[in-house]
């Protein structure tokens, strides 16, 4: 891997604020990029198969182990020391090394070629992948997308997952780790031929990003955006803010366009106190502000027996389960002691919406015109 750390051809500059003016901070990346993932933050064991040439270092880059194939053996920690197959390796941080492409299974899931193992006390330790972004682009699409997605839908997505992973790493790029398998996009370690939908959709954008006024932004996405968009600011405190949203007519035939959620009151009372509120017996639940681009509620008041609490829609929806309380578009009825909201689109609604990129696809636009729509001002990048 060429180490040798060279300025992108686009310069990058990372928005981390409102105003991106004054959060601009211009970094260099090493090529080809890398990304640190954690896979594990805390572990007591872990399986590891390879079928091919790999190497140990330990923590200084020392060779300690030099061999052709692991076949499921199993590391553990004691004390300060790992253990594979049950003999000492002798160091508290390991590196495993693969070549030519050989995974490094881990429970039985595949991962890239480099894996870096950290007892952090206790006889737990953690596994931090360092992976190609290009490659670890491939198992992001596996982990957002179904693989019939059109490819140009597919090909934005890719577009999006990689400036959204190069924001990460311009984002924090002294820490030990970017990512995590879920945050903040799913990934998913799967075995692929290079012929796979996912690998072809990251091929064909091989260091394509998009940016806004010179800076990489944080590329929200949703699976469906149920009409129209919504402002970052609606959804999370503080956050990079593009100037527009938009009207998404792609997304009316989605199967999960509409949905419903019932709970009872006393269930209802349970949770959101559970999630920090002390609220007492439950009478009504309104919707008191809407975003002013969207039907999407962005304040409820909640009355019940110990008075009245304000709550951002968003923090109920995570109280309740997102994949309960499906969006923030909803409205909200009670009947026979139960709370039932009905409601539109899947997600959060900031950025580009999946379900309307995919039917966009279908009707036969490009990646570029699919990243224009959802990203109205965005400039379409090559790093080279
Ligand atoms: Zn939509």
């Amino acid at each position: 891997m060429q180490t040798l750390k060279r300025s992108l051809c686009v310069m990058l500059f990372l928005c981390l604020a409102i105003v991106p003016a004054a959060a601009q901070e211009g970094i260099q990346l090493g090529m080809p990029i890398v990304v640190n993932m954690m896979v594990f933050s805390k572990t007591k064991s872990v399986t590891v198969k390879i079928d091919g040439e790999y190497t140990i270092f330990d923590g200084e880059g020392k060779i300690i182990q030099v061999g052709t194939s692991i076949t499921k053996a199993k590391l553990i920690a004691r004390l300060d020391q790992f253990f594979l197959a049950n003999h000492m390796i002798g160091a508290d941080r390991i590196t495993i090394k693969t070549y030519g492409g050989v995974h490094i299974f881990l429970n039985g899931n595949p991962f890239g070629e480099c894996m870096e193992f950290s007892i952090n006390g206790k006889g737990t330790f953690s596994a931090i992948n360092r992976i190609k972004l290009e490659k670890y682009l491939i198992g992001v699409l596996a982990g957002e997308i179904d693989d019939d997605t059109p490819l140009e839908a597919m090909k934005a997505q890719a577009v999006i997952s990689r400036t959204f992973a190069v924001f990460s790493l311009l984002r924090n790029p002294d820490s030990k780790y970017q990512m995590t398998m879920t945050n903040p996009q799913a990934y998913r370690p799967i075995f692929l031929k290079q012929t796979s939908s996912y690998a072809r959709a990251v091929k064909e954008t091989e260091g394509v990003i998009l940016t806004y006024k010179n800076c990489v932004f944080p590329t929200y996405f949703s699976a469906v955006c149920g009409g129209e968009t919504e402002f970052s600011g609606n959804v999370w405190e503080l956050d990079f803010e593009l100037p527009e949203t938009i009207k998404c007519p792609y997304c009316r035939h989605a199967p999960e366009i509409e949905w419903r959620y019932s709970i009872s009151l006393a269930n209802l009372k349970k949770k959101l106190n559970k999630g920090g509120m002390k609220i007492g017996e439950i009478s009504s639940i309104d919707p008191k502000k809407k975003s002013a681009v969207s039907e999407r509620v962005t304040e409820l008041v909640i009355r019940h027996s110990k008075g009245i609490t304000h709550a951002r829609s968003n923090w109920l929806r995570n109280a309740l389960g997102s994949d309960q309380v499906r969006s923030t578009n909803f409205s909200v009825a009670m009947e026979d002691g139960k709370a039932v909201f009905a409601g539109r689109g899947w997600g959060h609604g900031v950025g580009l919406c999946q379900a309307g990129a995919a039917e966009m696809g279908k009707e036969g636009c490009n990646y570029q015109d699919i990243l224009r729509f959802y990203y109205p001002g965005s400039e379409i990048k090559k790093l080279d």
